[in-house]
């Protein structure tokens, strides 16, 4: 099987668990948007899955994210960068990517904004939420997030700053813990989010393992690797 019959396959199984949830969910599944993270996956996957009608593209790291983007700046899809984030990426970061789905801290928001105006771009920022309240006990490697408690205040210093604007939430279910919690938590904490930023509608939730719990408690985004890509030779989380 080429690669490209490959990820046509996995596309498909992966498509149709999306629609089987969101028929189980009585959701539409053009409200859910599959963003395929395609990090230790070569440019020529990316292209591929363009070619396969996959229009959001997600990637974790900065050198890794940037080098493909250029290679695939011909290609019509929208970048989301999904990792953690340090201040001192917030420039090249800027450069390429539509959507930052980790902003955790006032800092990283106000940084991206003073990049995002440089270039005459606006980013869409989600606040990345902890979702450990939900009874989760090991902390997943990686993941950032603040406390639901502090969403609010955060997205106020997003929305105070030109150059990135508050699109919504995202969060990872912990290790260990119900999904159905932690995605209940972050659907929560997304509602309370639009009572004074309607515009925030993304919530961002759900991976290979979970995207059906993700999808029954309204995520609005999928973030997919394994299950499109294949499992990864390096754990880069
Ligand atoms: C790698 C990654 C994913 C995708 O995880 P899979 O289990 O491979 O689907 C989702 N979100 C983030 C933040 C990631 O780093």
């Amino acid at each position: 099987m080429s690669r490209r019959e490959e990820l046509a396959a996995n596309l498909a199984e992966l498509r149709g668990r999306i629609v089987d949830a969101c028929v189980a969910a009585s959701r539409d599944s053009d409200d859910v948007t599959l963003v395929a993270v395609t990090k230790t996956w070569p440019a020529s996957d990316v292209r591929v899955l363009a070619e396969l009608g996959v229009t959001d593209i997600g990637e974790n790291r900065d050198q890794e994210a940037s080098a493909k983007a250029r290679q695939c700046a011909d290609l019509d899809v929208t970048w989301h960068f999904v990792g953690q984030l340090q201040t001192n990426k917030c420039r090249s970061v800027a450069a390429y990517a539509d959507v930052v789905h980790s902003v955790d801290r006032g800092r990283l928001a106000v940084t991206l904004g003073a990049e995002a105006r440089r270039r005459g771009r606006v980013l869409e920022c989600l606040v990345q939420v902890d979702l450990h309240e939900g009874g989760g006990e090991e902390r997943r490697p990686g993941g950032g997030g603040v406390a639901p408690e502090g969403v609010n205040r955060l997205a106020d210093i997003i929305a105070d700053t030109e150059g990135v604007a508050v699109a919504g939430v995202m969060g990872m279910a912990p290790w260990g813990a119900d999904p159905a919690t932690a995605f209940g938590l972050l659907t929560d904490v997304g509602e309370r989010l639009r009572k004074i930023h309607p515009d925030a509608t993304m919530v961002s939730g759900g991976m290979s393992g979970d995207l059906e719990s993700a999808i029954a408690h309204g995520a609005t985004h999928l973030r997919v690797g394994t299950a499109l890509l294949g499992p990864r030779s390096v754990d880069v989380r």
